[in-house]
């Protein structure tokens, strides 16, 4: 076999970019051993059947052949109006570039905003995916550590330490994995540094429908900041349709053409009835979108009644998104000893830290995502297990 590209062989650094033990809980599941995962962010329920009997009709009257490169017209339109809403903007649908999912959303602001070799920031913790996303793009990640101490709000002194050469920085809030929604303050610093260091600002607002305290603040609604924003969206978090890949980058219109332009050249677009699905999605309103986010807001009141029963683990309440991110440094273990050992021991799957980034070591994330009893077991289980431990590491 010829050698293949040193961008595809470096894309994780040869290492599993952290999604190490998740897949080992996925082969103890196909093993047949039950494992409660609380992982990735994808619900605990489908998506609502009436959107899928508009996928069905879509494609059964014909939306099958190759659909419009940019996202139809209506879902563009659809989207524009969305995010005009939330921001106080006057988005158009040649501002809307449809994706199939953020995550082809990301890798394309990121191909958009670099050329190869570039510094790309982002903060950390991050969500998993992301340096990959801009080693593919060609750039160079550098992150930029956001601290536990601080709520895990980025500091605008540390991202302009760090601008010198960077051509973009990927911000977002809310965050996963830390649930941090960014502060106006946060937000205008983060604005003052790209002026300063005349960044592209691409700003993941996928879990912009989960917000438990605090308000989501769309970044490219801050002054100035529309020419130099392209914002990522995605129905995948506000309507649990992960599977449907759907999802949007918006931006300045000139921006947004070349974007089309690059969609031509890789994606082709998205599947018409996915697209007709996701319109209807959107038509049935805001909601639809509060119903969706309603279990997370309940389980992480759930987290945190059992967080103040006890001396062990800590958690900052998170203020958005279908995650918690639990201190488990009283243990005496890492995020990943600790994640390691609660799977072994107790079946229950979580996410360490670690997978997030440097700034993360020591914490684990737990996603909100089983029905309310198991996820009650599932606490159980991890509270226990934690006490164990910091007993045991108290005698030591
Ligand atoms: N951004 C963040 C922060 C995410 O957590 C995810 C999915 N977990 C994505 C982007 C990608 O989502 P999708 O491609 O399903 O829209």
């Amino acid at each position: 076999m010829p050698t293949l590209s040193t961008r595809i062989q470096g894309l994780t650094e040869g290492g599993d970019d952290g999604w190490g033990l998740f897949l080992k809980a996925r082969q103890m599941v196909a093993a047949g051993i039950p494992v409660m995962e609380l992982t990735i962010g994808e619900h605990d329920v489908r998506t609502d059947p009436a959107i899928l009997d508009e996928m069905h009709r879509a494609a059964r009257s014909g939306h099958t052949g190759y659909a419009a490169v940019p996202g139809t017209r209506a879902l563009r339109e659809a989207v524009a109006a969305r995010l005009s809403a939330g921001s106080g903007l006057d988005y158009t649908p040649d501002n809307v570039l449809i994706t199939p999912g953020g995550q082809a959303a990301l890798f394309a602001a990121h191909n958009a905003a670099c050329d190869p070799g570039d510094v790309a920031l982002l903060i950390d913790p991050y969500y998993a995916t992301y340096p990959g996303t801009i080693r593919g793009a060609g750039a160079v990640p550098r992150p930029v550590q956001a601290r536990p101490e601080d709520g895990f709000q980025p500091r605008a002194a540390d991202l302009r330490a760090a601008s010198d050469g960077a051509r973009s920085l990927l911000i977002n809030s809310p965050n996963n994995p830390t649930g941090a929604v960014y502060t106006e303050a946060t937000l205008q610093g983060i604005a003052a540094v790209a002026r300063e260091a005349d960044l592209w600002v691409i700003s993941d607002e996928v879990y912009d429908s989960q917000v438990w305290s605090g308000q989501h603040r769309p970044f490219a609604a801050l002054p100035d900041m529309f020419a130099r924003t392209l914002t990522v969206g995605s129905l995948s978090k506000s309507h649990a349709m992960t599977g449907s890949r759907l999802g949007w980058i918006a931006g300045p219109e000139a921006a947004i053409a070349d974007l089309v332009n690059l969609a031509t050249h890789t994606t082709y677009g998205v599947p018409g009835f996915i697209q007709d699905a996701g319109l209807f999605a959107l038509q049935q309103g805001a909601q639809v979108e509060r119903a969706v986010a309603a279990p997370f807001l309940r389980r992480r009141a759930m987290v945190l009644e059992r967080l103040a029963g006890q001396q062990v683990l800590r958690a900052i309440p998170p203020e958005g998104a279908m995650y918690v991110m639990l201190d488990v440094r009283a243990t005496g273990m890492s995020g990943e000893a600790f994640g390691e050992a609660l799977l072994a021991e107790e079946h229950v799957a979580v996410m360490p830290g670690e997978s997030f980034g440097q700034a993360a070591a020591g914490h684990i994330r737990v996603a909100l995502t089983l029905p309310d009893e198991v996820f009650a077991t599932a606490l159980d289980r991890l509270f226990a297990f934690a006490a164990r431990h910091a007993g045991a590491q108290a005698l030591s």
